[in-house]
């Protein structure tokens, strides 16, 4: 309530209020943090001269201050400060706040730092009460708008301030029971089709429930409602809602939120009124269109209700051709004045227009590159600032398979989603389930689509993933086995899908919590991006810049998305200081690869390459060789193999480096496990299946990660590097003999102390040397080691006397780092995020503070022992924007990812450089 203005003091000096009026404003856009996005853009908006109801915006800083002092407000605030800008307010306008002739109404609205849309309370035609609505009645000469806006008011009022809510879920909202009710007494259907009267009785039907369920009167003072309506605003904050949505966009909740008191102007007040919405350009195709809808005679909230269906903002140029010229002349200026597509919010009130809104507009990542592009190309904007426009996972909309929109919001309207994963492989597919890679094979020559859905996979399921078009999976993190080869193959994957039960033997899958079985052979499709798994056949399409990349079905010239993409790209190159290369073991992999901009071969994983035709059988053979006799033939079964693959990857990278490791996993994910396949193997390699089972059992390991694997193995059995390392050579001076130079890098996985990494040097370089004495050629080629072990990071100094370059596996790393397996940690890592211990899944992203640290400090050690070793990242994060941001300011020479995540670390590496 007021106190008497005299003996007030204000605010302690500080400015918690900032008003604005056409014209000029106290506040600006830069000033966000503080008057929020709503405030900062409605402070510039006027300061620019264009038609903003006047009005005054409340800090952040109240609502801190509120929330501090246990929802109190800074002295004198109410008192003097808010009267005083009401004031400016009512001097504008030649209206009074409460006055019974012609009263000046308000909207209080809330408006943080970052958009929450929907998340916070609003309220209009405050100032409303039984006396101010004659008064509008009179002054507008149209009585039922009046107690309309009444109506309205109230029933906000009511909810938002008052807490006139439904009970639970089963009961309806009250104030639309009664007005419902006086619909049905009536006989119509519409809001619309109530009168003046009807409204007049609806009003005093809303307060007698408010009074009846609250105990409290409706407030007739408006100085009374406006406190109320500023408590409600900023108590909406901390409602449930607003927190929720806060934890999932990372809005941290000491920001709090401004609130915006300001002159209210009525798109409902007949004909010549009206309001909309717009976005200065197509926010959906970036294409350079004025795109929005308008309502004649309508509030806001009428075009987002859908009760009306709203007009394209063309009609208006017919409708109204002199609102729409200076519309249109406002959407012009905003754009050079800010340099962006905006999405703005106006109302038209008897022929004059308001703007009320503008902030820069959401867009698509197809929109978001159209409009950097195009932005640049018409002089607003340079290059720089066109690549920090687009976010790099943006990109992934142009590179990955998409559903057609409208199909997919019917099946999840139709209840058909099953379960949601973890979004491991961005894109969408749809096909048939297929339990095997078998099935999937099957599918496939039947002209099928597939999708592979394991309980986990291991390498033996590479060639049915090859085939799938998605896979799913019902355990597995970011970077278990099923993510990172999906991510490197390009297919779609829901990895980690807790809610499934997958039952093999019986060929189906039942949905946890419902009684949903799916079998064999029945439709499913998965939405990589979001994680979602659908049931049913959903229509997929390639993107443009897909097409003519990598199905090479469309011409570049036919192209106007890939010609952009390609530019942006080029853009990218200019700027970046960090390279980039990929994650390939395959020539097609390698060849597309470097369509997307591949720099080089980071990783090649050579165990990927054990699992076509008859390799397997010989890399069998070698496993469970009995002495080193028998091994070292089947290795040798297996060199002209290795061979060649090394040779097809030199060849797809031309002059490009290519860092192959040498063996890495536990030798038991070679074998089989179910006791007819065993049986099969036993025969085809002619050894007793007792014998095979046995030694698959003693080969079982209890914790896999950390058993025999990576250099252990050829510490243990040296003919294995040795004859891999035969082969890269071998391939190189082939190479090399037709006229072509290539380094090969050759990679030690797992080191962790530098004696290891000497040891297997030493096999290396004897082999090497071997070779190349056959071959009466010389080759270059460097050896280096995977820094993926802890200790590997600490004592880096060391191991770089013996390294030519390191590469970082943060996905070994990271696991061993915080000691959380990479495979099962889907299980509670969404619950840490609830809690906020991670920001992100670390398998994603870097854990920048503590793995960050190791890397840092690793890679300081490792310089001040060689000061031009070269550095490179090769774990899955080798693809995360955030990651290759760190890369760059730690020196790292090149990022590592899979051939689809290119362009976008091609991108993030440019953005990181620009900064
Ligand atoms: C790593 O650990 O980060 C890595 C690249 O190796 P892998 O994922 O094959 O263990
Ligand atoms: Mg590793």
């Amino acid at each position: 309530m007021p106190t008497s203005r005299l003996n007030i003091q204000a605010t302690s000096g500080k400015q918690y209020i900032y008003s604005f009026t056409e014209g000029s404003a106290e506040g600006d856009a830069t000033m966000k943090n503080l008057l929020g996005g709503k405030g900062a853009n409605l402070a510039e908006m006027a300061n620019i001269g264009l038609p903003v109801p006047p009005g005054f915006t409340l800090s952040t800083e109240v609502c801190t201050y509120y929330y501090d002092h246990s929802q109190t407000y800074p002295e004198g605030l109410f008192e003097q400060d808010i009267p005083d800008a009401l004031e400016k307010i009512e001097t504008a306008l030649g209206k009074k706040f409460g006055d019974p002739e012609d009263p000046l109404l308000v909207s209080v609205r809330s408006g943080a730092r970052a958009s929450m849309p929907g998340m916070m309370d609003t309220i209009l035609n405050l100032g409303l009460n039984d006396t101010t609505v004659e008064g509008l009645a009179h002054r507008s000469g149209n009585p039922r708008f009046a107690w309309d806006c009444y109506r309205r008011f109230v029933q906000m009022y009511g909810d938002v301030v008052m807490d006139l809510k439904p009970q639970d879920s089963k009961h309806s909202d009250p104030f639309e029971s009664i007005l419902d009710e006086h619909k049905k007494k009536k006989g119509c259907s519409l809001d619309t089709q109530l009168d003046t009267d009807d409204l007049k009785a609806i009003v005093s039907a809303f307060k007698a429930a408010i009074l009846e369920r609250t105990g409290q009167e409706f407030p007739e003072d408006p100085h009374v409602q406006l406190q109320g309506a500023i408590g409600a605003v900023f108590g909406s904050w901390n409602n449930e809602r607003a927190i929720v949505y806060r934890k999932l966009n990372h809005i941290p909740g000491y920001w709090g939120t401004a609130c915006n008191v300001q002159a209210m102007v009525f798109g409902n007040m007949g004909d010549r009124s009206g309001t909309g919405v717009a976005f200065t350009r197509d926010a959906a195709t970036g294409e350079n269109i004025f795109y929005g809808e308008y309502l004649m005679n309508a509030q806001g909230e009428d075009v987002v209700a859908g009760t009306r269906t709203p007009l394209k903002i063309r009609h208006l140029q017919e409708e109204k051709p002199d609102i729409y010229q200076q519309l249109d002349c406002i959407r012009t200026r905003l754009e050079q004045h800010y340099r962006d597509m905006m999405d703005i919010e106006f109302t038209i009130e008897n022929d004059r227009l308001f703007m009320l809104q503008c902030r820069v507009g959401k867009r698509t990542g197809l929109a978001a590159i159209r409009i950097a592009y195009d932005m640049c190309k018409e002089g607003l904007i340079d290059e720089k600032e066109a690549l920090m426009r687009i976010e790099p996972d943006q990109l992934n909309q142009l590179l990955r398979p998409v559903f057609d929109q409208k199909e997919k919001d019917r099946a999840i309207s139709e209840g058909r989603l099953l379960a949601t994963g973890l979004n491991a492989g961005p894109g969408a597919a749809t096909g048939s389930i297929c339990f095997s890679a078998r099935q999937a094979q099957e599918v496939k020559e039947r002209g099928q689509q597939a999708i592979l859905v394991r309980i986990e996979t291991s390498p033996e399921d590479i060639e049915g993933m090859s085939l799938a078009e998605g896979i799913l999976t019902e355990r597995g993190g970011m970077t278990s086995h099923a993510a990172l080869v999906a991510r490197q193959m390009g297919k779609v994957c829901v990895a980690g899908c807790g809610e499934l039960d997958i039952d093999y033997q019986k060929g189906e899958m039942r949905i946890e919590g419902t009684d949903i079985v799916l079998k064999e052979g029945d439709s499913i499709s998965l939405d990589g991006t979001t994680g979602e798994v659908i049931q049913g056949e959903i229509k997929t399409r390639n993107p443009e810049v897909i097409e003519v990349l990598a199905d090479k079905t469309l011409k570049p010239e036919d192209a106007p998305t890939w010609q952009i993409f390609d530019q942006v790209m080029q853009w990218a190159d200019h700027y970046r200081t960090l390279k980039v290369r990929t994650n390939a073991d395959q020539p097609e992999q390698a060849e597309l690869a470097v369509t997307f901009g591949a720099e080089g071969i980071g990783l090649c994983r050579t165990e990927h390459m054990f699992f076509g035709g008859q390799r397997i059988d010989a890399m069998r053979e070698m496993i469970l060789a009995d002495d080193i006799g028998d091994r070292q033939k089947a290795l040798e079964k297996l060199l002209p193999y290795q061979r060649d693959d090394f040779y097809g990857l030199f060849k797809a990278m031309g002059s490009r480096p290519v860092t192959i490791r040498l063996l890495d996993p536990p030798l038991h994910e070679f074998l089989p496990q179910e006791d007819a396949e065993i049986e099969a193997l036993a025969k085809k390699i002619g050894m007793a299946f007792h014998d095979v089972k046995t030694r698959i059992d003693n080969l079982h390991e209890f914790n896999p990660m950390l058993g025999l694997r990576g250099c252990r193995l050829g510490i243990l059995h040296p003919e294995i590097p040795a004859m891999q390392v035969r082969a890269i050579i071998e391939a190189a001076c082939i190479i090399k003999k037709e006229g072509h130079d290539i380094i090969p890098e050759i990679m030690v996985p797992l080191v962790s102390t530098v004696r290891e990494l000497e040891l297997t040097s030493e096999i290396i370089h004897k082999v090497a040397r071997r070779v190349m004495a056959e071959q009466e050629i010389g080759v270059t080629y460097l050896v280096g080691t995977m820094i993926e072990v802890p200790r590997a990071a600490l004592t880096s100094g060391d191991i770089a006397k013996a390294a030519d370059f390191f590469s970082y596996g943060t996905n070994d790393l990271t696991q061993m780092g915080l000691g959380m397996s990479r495979d099962d940690s889907g299980q509670f890592l969404p619950v840490y995020q609830n809690y906020d211990i991670f920001p992100h899944n670390p398998f994603e992203s870097l854990d920048q503070e503590g793995i960050g640290r190791l890397i840092k400090l690793s890679a300081k050690e490792g310089r001040s022992v060689k000061s031009d070793l070269k550095l490179g990242i090769c774990g899955e994060h080798g693809g995360d924007p955030a990651t290759i941001e760190f890369c760059h300011t730690t020196g790292i020479n090149y990022v590592s990812c899979s051939p689809f995540r290119i362009p976008i670390a091609r991108l993030a590496a440019a953005r990181a450089a620009i900064g």
